[in-house]
């Protein structure tokens, strides 16, 4: 429990925004919440930061929901600040970086803190990302003693961390919980003697000569070869009105929100895996679901459709993208589709909508001094070695046809392995 956090209930919560002498930032969380869970250890290093200048508050949202509804909260996790009794600056939902919340702080408060004094840290092998990939690069160098570092934004596990249950990574039971996996492959590096620094802002890479340099907040990393296995992001809906409306019908996590809408009508954006599985169990809690897909053929597995298809709660809506969104006063009252044939537009009335679009690589630090494909994905091969010497490219980040945590965990043994060749070069 930190004590920089008040934990409040709805009436407490009203009181403390109508009395604080102090602006006050307000987490509201909810339990089984992906999102939720990355964002507590990022509202703690910011608490300990701030907590001179802003109240940190965490509410829970299952409890108080008329509290919530009153505030127009429907999603987990939404932050809101208040000043003098009223609501401030924008709200922030759904997956959180650090960077994302120490901003949204400084617009409230200003650039209150003292600079930060950088110490420098060396190193044999530095790797950017903690999920699947960066985490088995860390097991094999570990294991292989070189000085290893693993740099995370975020908390570790990636994408697999914010996941129900995997059910095809070799060796687990096929009902493993994603955040499990993720630990147990922490662990595993932690015991080889690998470095891990999380929720670490990266705010410069360099790749290019023999010393490779990661700037971070507090930290400059020198090592002799990097691993890039930052990952992906999920990709936004690129709908005027879809970033207002997110956490307030626009929903990017199932998991998180999808009991919010008990018998309601959503619907399901996307016609890969995440989309048809998340179609499927959103059904425990919707009364209808229609999976809104831009062509007629799925990249979804063939397995996962039929079951989606078999279920008398899915409906299909293909060749149709959206267009628009149709605001209500606090929350989504519905969505313009667009048939992409006829071009004709039809109004659908919607509350909920659970968009599963792709990802986008996270490739933007390192943008201009390595090759990349043209969606932005790192150019190497199956020996992970990319245009730049002694820097290599694992997992979903990298040019690939398969991205799963098997290929991805894969990568990670592949890159440690050529890494420690290149260095003993
Ligand atoms: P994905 O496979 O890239 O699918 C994204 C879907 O969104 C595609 O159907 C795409 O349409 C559609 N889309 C993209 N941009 C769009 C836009 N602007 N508007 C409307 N639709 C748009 O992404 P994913 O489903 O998130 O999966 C990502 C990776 O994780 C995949 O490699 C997948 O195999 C893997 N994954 C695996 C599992 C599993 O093994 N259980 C579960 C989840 C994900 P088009 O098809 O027309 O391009």
């Amino acid at each position: 429990m930190n004590e920089h956090i008040e934990h409040v209930n709805g009436t407490q919560l009203e009181d403390l925004i109508k009395t604080s002498k102090m602006p006050v930032i307000v987490d509201y969380f909810s339990d089984e919440c992906p999102p939720c869970e990355v964002l507590a250890p990022i509202f703690e290093k910011m608490a300990e930061k701030y907590w001179a200048y802003i109240k940190f508050v965490k509410i829970m949202r299952q409890e108080n929901r008329e509290t919530a509804l009153s505030m127009g909260v429907t999603g987990s996790p939404t932050v809101l600040f208040f000043k003098d009794g009223q609501e401030v600056g924008h709200r922030l939902n759904g997956f959180l970086t650090k960077p994302e919340v120490r901003k949204a702080i400084e617009t409230i408060l200003g650039d209150v803190l003292p600079p930060v004094e950088v110490k420098r840290v060396d190193c044999d092998l530095l790797i950017l990302g903690g999920g699947p990939a960066g985490l088995a690069a860390g097991i094999y160098a570990g294991r292989a003693k070189l000085k290893t570092i693993i740099v995370e934004e975020s908390i570790c596990g990636g994408q697999i961390a914010t996941t129900n249950h995997v059910s095809n990574y070799p060796g687990t039971d096929g009902t493993i919980n994603g955040k499990v996996l993720a630990e147990n492959m922490k662990a595993q590096a932690l015991s080889f003697g690998v470095g891990i620094d999380d929720l670490k802002e990266i705010h410069e890479i360099h790749l290019a000569g023999p010393d490779k340099v990661i700037l971070t907040e507090d930290v400059e990393y020198h090592g002799k070869a990097v691993i890039l296995a930052t990952g992906a992001r999920p990709r936004a809906l690129d709908v005027e009105g879809a970033e207002e409306y997110k956490g307030r019908g626009i929903h990017y996590c199932a998991t998180c929100d999808g009991a919010m809408y008990e018998d309601a009508d959503v619907l399901v954006i996307g016609g890969g895996s995440a989309a048809i599985e998340e179609a499927v169990f959103l059904t425990r809690f919707a009364n209808h679901v229609t999976l809104v897909h831009r062509r007629e053929g799925f990249r979804a597995a063939q397995t996962e459709l039929e079951e989606a298809m078999a279920n008398k709660k899915i409906t299909f809506m293909t060749n149709k993208v959206v267009k628009a969104v149709v605001p209500g006063e606090f929350v989504l009252q519905a969505v313009v589709l667009q048939d992409v044939k006829t071009g004709e537009e039809t109004t659908i009335p919607a509350v909920g909508v659970f968009v599963y679009v792709g990802n986008d690589p996270q490739t933007r630090l390192v943008a201009g001094q390595i090759e990349l494909d043209a969606a932005g994905y790192i150019v190497a091969d199956e020996d992970t070695k990319t245009s730049v010497k002694g820097v290599f490219a694992a997992g979903d980040v990298r040019t690939k046809t398969v991205r799963q945590v098997a290929t991805a965990t894969s990568d990670g043994a592949v890159a440690a392995i050529m890494a420690e060749k290149y260095l003993a070069l």
